[in-house]
């Protein structure tokens, strides 16, 4: 609720309260289901549990709805069946109520439900059972009966506040208001039957805790809520039936704390249970006559009865009310006897009363569209406006529901068949209802004095009394006035001392004889009055010497509590001054552990970025192995391929030599074969072709044989004629020296075709040198004829062309460096080989080592 922030309750506590507005209870529902009234009648509502009800449609509805059948179950907070006692009843609703009332807090109990359903019986009873009402002011008033204030020291004013007034001002009121007729209520006279059996209650029952420094007064009032006008049932003007707007309607005021009250509305102080239900019972009274004069419809009212407490500590010596009015409370308790909540068609209404009755339904209304807002805005966190002041009844307890407070309700029902309609309107109102919640009032605090001080002095007055007691004086201060009045009387009246006859011999003897008398008294009351002066004295001196001898007690035991206190300061100092220590020790602590704490967080750097670095090496590291392993397979498979052409040479060459051997046996055949006519030429011509023979099959030159010169050579006179072998790959070095070979054929790739034509082979050949400068190298060699019809070449000298920079290994990363240092080293050891290799032995018979012959074209690795 948007308003529960506001300090309110008990109005007139100026005292700052906690808030703990945070802290919400919902309206208590209750359920009272009353007796049905004739035996065998149909019912329509059952107590299935202590907190749930069943209510089923009758026999008369369910033919009337084609036999529909239906049965809805309600809970609450508990329900009373029908053999449920008043006091049970009062216990559970009512009782919290009062306590809370004593501790200052506000609240508010209603009954609802239709007419006959027992509102009334539950509110204020029927002879014999006495209801909520007497039982609360019954419980207020044992509670506080032994500390309660003399008549008038609390005054309400009429702006809903209350102030006290000091006991000689409190008992001039009571002169002043005494010398007038004296209002029923005060005067002491024998309880009405009819009340004594209503507030019979006899339970004695109470709060425990009461605070004994407090006094308390009760203030009651009760009014009525007819067709929205406000009435005072306790206002003594006599009632004028020709008067239509009589008696006078009231209005609502809000006072300071937002609590709405009636203005100008009669509030009676009111000092026991019976006083104050004997006020009640007037109000009732009139207003029973108030409705026959009227014409009024009874049920169709609401009545209000509020119970005001105030109360006010006590001084410090325990003997006065403390008049400091932000120490005054005053908490109010509202007991509410709802109109019936049946419609209007239902009782039948007519005429004027319809209209009236229309209006009585007016304010139900408002309160139930009041409580659906609330729930609505407390459930759903909207913020509806609440309709309080469509109606008075709402607007007067606005602040129970905006402020604080306890809000308890009794749903009365009765089970009886033909209720069934209303009695579920009243249902699902409760339902509602139960939903709503209410701030819970906050605890009053406590005046800051010493507790138990009233019966210190209660004790002490005793105390003196007694002691006045045993010296025979005076039992009771009080009775001064009255000792005295009584010695007056035993004063002998002076007798008239006319002398009107000079022969009268009687009237002076007899006034000698009563002033004799008199004197004689006076003597004696002299004396006894010296006697009394004596004793007070020496009481006083008794009083005196006690009090010394207290006070010098005190003062020994004052001493020694000081002793206690000083050593407890001491205590207190070494205490203080190790914490001081330990303080500066934590101090220290704390900024090691800051030092610890930043010198591990660098470690815990430092470990990180090491870490990181050791899994790049690692990475690294993988990948190089990965690398190596491909290298290595590359290889292995490059060899694997050399070792099988290797093998298909040799045996190529074997074949030839097989071939060579099958001709000379052909050869030989031949001649051993030949006419013998030819004989005598034989041996030379025999030997010729032999030589030619051996001529044409020697051999191929041995891989390893020291080379040989030329078999075949071009004739020199003709000019070298060269083969260029350029790769693509090379790149174009700005070098003055550029290798030039004139009418040379310019290859890019070696191919047997140009060597066919050529005697002199030369490949460019570049690389990174060590020094990260391109060098260039020209590999040089002759060109041979092979017997298998192939060109080999056999290499003869490497130039080497290399041009350096002076700043020396900055070219490296120049970014006309062409290769990353990764293919250049790998190139060192494959490129050079592959390249030359393509020179080029096609055939088996090659005289060049193994190193460089290839039959592949060179292979460039991907990087
Ligand atoms: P209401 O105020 O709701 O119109 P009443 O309190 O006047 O109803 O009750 C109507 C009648 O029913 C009264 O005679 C009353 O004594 C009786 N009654 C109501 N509730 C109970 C109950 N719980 N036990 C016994 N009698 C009851
Ligand atoms: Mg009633």
């Amino acid at each position: 609720m948007k308003a529960a922030a506001r300090t309110k309750t008990p109005r007139k506590h100026a005292f700052k309260k906690a808030s703990n507005n945070s802290l919400k209870d919902p309206v208590g529902v209750y359920c009272r289901v009353r007796p049905v009234g004739v035996s065998n009648q149909e019912c329509c509502i059952e107590v299935i549990s202590s907190t749930t009800v069943q209510v089923h449609s009758p026999d008369g509805y369910r033919i009337a709805r084609n036999g529909e059948y239906k049965e809805v179950q309600y809970s609450f907070k508990e329900v009373f069946s029908t053999s449920i006692s008043q006091k049970h009843v009062f216990d559970v609703v009512a009782k919290p109520l009062v306590e809370d009332l004593i501790r200052g807090k506000n609240g508010l109990l209603f009954t609802y439900g239709v007419t006959g359903s027992g509102k009334t019986h539950t509110m204020t009873g029927s002879p014999g059972e006495g209801g909520l009402l007497p039982r609360c002011l019954d419980m207020i008033f044992n509670s506080i009966a032994p500390f309660q204030a003399k008549r008038y020291v609390f005054k309400l004013d009429d702006k809903n506040g209350v102030e006290v007034q000091c006991e000689v001002d409190a008992l001039l009121e009571r002169q002043k208001r005494e010398a007038l007729p004296v209002p029923k209520t005060l005067g002491k006279r024998q309880v009405d039957p009819e009340i004594a059996d209503m507030i019979n209650v006899q339970d004695n029952c109470r709060l425990e805790d009461v605070d004994e420094d407090s006094v308390y007064s009760v203030f009651v009032s009760y009014i009525e809520i007819y067709n929205n006008y406000i009435y005072d049932l306790l206002d003594e003007s006599p009632l004028d039936p020709t008067k239509p707007k009589f008696p006078q309607s009231k209005i609502l005021r809000e006072d300071q704390n937002h609590n709405m009250y009636v203005a100008g509305c009669t509030e009676v102080e009111v000092k026991s249970t019976e006083e104050a239900f004997e006020v009640f019972w007037r109000g009732q009274k009139k207003r029973r006559i108030a409705h026959t004069q009227l014409n009024r419809e009874s049920s169709r009212s609401h009545s209000v009865f509020l119970i005001k407490l105030a109360q006010a500590p006590l001084n410090a010596d325990g003997d006065n009310v403390l008049q400091e009015k932000e120490l005054i409370s005053l908490s109010q308790l509202s007991l509410v006897d709802l109109a019936g909540s049946e419609r209007t068609n239902r009782t039948k209404a007519e005429g004027n009363r319809l209209r009236e009755a229309g209006n009585i339904n007016q304010s139900l209304m408002t309160l139930r569209t009041c409580i659906e807002a609330l729930r609505e805005n407390q459930t759903y966190g909207t913020n509806k406006m609440v309709p309080y002041r469509d109606s008075k009844l709402t607007h007067l307890f606005k602040n129970y529901f905006d402020g604080e407070g306890k809000v308890r309700m009794i749903v009365c029902v009765n089970p009886k068949a033909e209720d069934y309609d209303e009695s579920l309107q009243v249902m699902r109102f409760a339902e509602i209802t139960q939903e709503v919640e209410v701030a819970r009032p906050a605890d009053k605090p406590l005046c800051g004095l010493t507790p138990g001080r009233r019966f210190k002095n209660e004790a002490f007055r005793e105390e003196l009394s007694r002691q006045l007691e045993i010296r025979g004086g005076p039992v009771d201060g009080d009775r001064g006035p009255l000792v005295r009045e009584l010695l007056l009387q035993n004063f002998p009246p002076v007798p008239s001392c006319e002398l009107l006859d000079i022969n009268d011999d009687q009237t002076l003897p007899r006034l000698i004889e009563v002033l004799e008398k008199r004197h004689h008294i006076r003597q004696n009351l002299s004396e006894e009055f010296a006697k009394n002066v004596l004793c007070v004295k020496n009481m006083l001196q008794e009083l005196d010497a006690s009090i010394v001898s207290k006070e010098n007690f005190a003062q020994v035991k004052i001493a020694e509590r000081e002793k206690i206190i000083t050593g407890q300061k001491t205590e207190i100092e070494r205490l203080e001054k190790k914490a001081r220590t330990l303080e500066y020790k934590i101090d220290i602590l704390e900024k090691t552990t800051a030092i610890y704490e930043e010198e591990k967080r660098n470690l815990q750097q430092e470990l990180e970025s090491k870490s990181q670095k050791l899994q790049r090496q690692v990475s690294d590291k993988r990948r190089l192995e990965a690398r190596l392993q491909g290298m290595v397979t590359e290889t292995t498979m490059k060899w694997e391929k050399e070792c099988e052409r290797r093998v298909a040479a040799k045996q190529l060459e074997m074949q030839n030599k097989l071939w060579v051997k099958d001709e000379k046996l052909k050869q030989l055949k031949a001649i051993v074969t030949e006419p013998k006519s030819n004989k005598p030429e034989r041996p030379s011509r025999e030997k010729d072709r032999e030589k030619a023979l051996q001529r044409s099959l020697s051999p191929p030159p041995v891989p390893n044989a020291p080379p040989v010169r030329l078999r075949h050579r071009r004739s020199r006179s003709a000019g070298e004629r060269w083969v260029d072998h350029k790769p693509p790959s090379n790149i174009q070095t700005e070098t003055v020296m550029q290798p030039q070979v004139p009418h040379a054929i310019m290859v890019t790739s070696a191919n047997e075709k140009a060597l066919a034509k050529c005697d002199k082979y030369m490949l460019t050949h570049q690389e990174l040198a060590s020094d990260g400068e391109i060098e260039t190298k020209l590999i040089k060699g002759d060109v041979f004829k092979t017997r298998g019809g192939g060109q080999a070449v056999q290499f003869t000298e490497i130039e080497t062309l290399k041009q350096e920079s002076p700043t020396g290994r900055k070219r490296r990363s120049s970014p006309s460096s062409p290769r990353p240092p990764e293919e250049a080293s790998e190139s060192e050891w494959t490129d050079v080989e592959t390249r030359c290799s393509v020179a080029v032995e096609m055939k088996a018979g090659s005289h060049l080592g193994p190193g460089y012959q290839h039959h592949a074209q060179p292979k460039r690795r991907k990087p």
